[in-house]
């Protein structure tokens, strides 16, 4: 797909929105490579570092990346789960690829804390209580720590 893609789609898509930062998502854009942007999730999330891989162009699914896209989004997502675990002490991530919705190739990479509530593990992720939402604060720290990481710019969080 093209550019041009885009230009035809028949609705607004929040993802090109996202990775054009026409609309900007919490903490910014975090990291661009291999045709991918690594962003945090743009709604209110109860778990911290919650945050989406998506892609640059506009690709319908997973299935419509193309060779460079795909070979950079595993070892990317994998260091992106380390990041992570190291960073923010999350003791598992999720993977998620769903796009019913959303129609913009984009994979969830959730974290899953020791404390995280049984109803909010696994696909309960996605349906928290109004109550369970981060502060903008809290969300953005977590983000801010998962980028550092990344960057190099902190050690491993100790156990
Ligand atoms: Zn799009």
């Amino acid at each position: 797909m093209s550019r041009g893609d885009r230009v035809n789609a028949p609705e607004p898509c929040l993802a090109c929105d996202i990775v054009s930062s026409a609309r900007p998502a919490p903490g910014g854009l975090l990291l661009r490579e291999g045709g991918l942007v690594l962003h945090a999730f743009a709604g209110a999330t109860p778990l911290r570092g919650w945050l989406v891989l998506t892609s640059e162009r506009h690709a319908r699914a997973w299935y419509d990346l193309g060779p460079s896209e795909l070979a950079s989004l595993g070892p990317l997502a994998a260091r992106v789960m380390n990041a992570q675990r190291q960073a923010l002490g999350a003791e598992h991530v999720y993977a998620f690829a769903i796009g019913d919705a959303l129609r913009h190739f984009h994979l969830h990479l959730v974290p899953r804390y020791p404390d995280t509530p049984e109803r909010l593990r696994g696909r309960g992720a996605f349906d928290p209580r109004p109550e369970d939402a981060l502060s903008e604060e809290e969300a953005v720290a977590a983000v801010r720590a998962v980028t550092a990481y990344l960057a190099g710019l902190s050690p491993a969080r100790s156990p």
